[in-house]
């Protein structure tokens, strides 16, 4: 495990659009301003590393806010989505990849 910076609020601990309140503490840290991360991990494409979801104003669904998400071992692009973590219309991540753009490498 890694403790890395809180992609959804940028670290600050606080709910970067204030729904509840603009004190209310970001959901993702819980306030800490810091998440831990399975390690190695890689950058979600689905939310290009934001934790934020690319067309709400709520956590990303692929990575759940963290803007990283688990991988290990060899790695390619994922053809089912192009790389980009989502399909055409863009409101759900790749089923084939699960929104990290990536997928393991066959034989590897
Ligand atoms: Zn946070
Ligand atoms: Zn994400
Ligand atoms: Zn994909």
């Amino acid at each position: 495990m890694a403790l890395i910076a809180c992609a959804f609020c940028k670290g600050k601990g606080k709910d970067p659009f204030g729904l509840l309140s603009k004190l209310a503490d970001c959901q993702v840290c819980k306030g800490t301003g810091k998440v831990e991360v399975p390690w190695p991990m890689v950058e979600c494409a689905f939310c290009k590393g934001s934790g934020i979801h690319p067309h709400s104003r709520i956590t990303c669904s692929a990575c759940r806010g963290k803007g990283r998400t688990a991988f290990r071992g060899a790695k390619e692009e994922c053809l089912n989505c192009g790389g980009r973590g989502y399909k055409v219309d863009g409101n759900l991540p790749c089923s084939v990849c699960q929104g990290t753009g990536i997928v393991h490498k066959e034989g590897g």
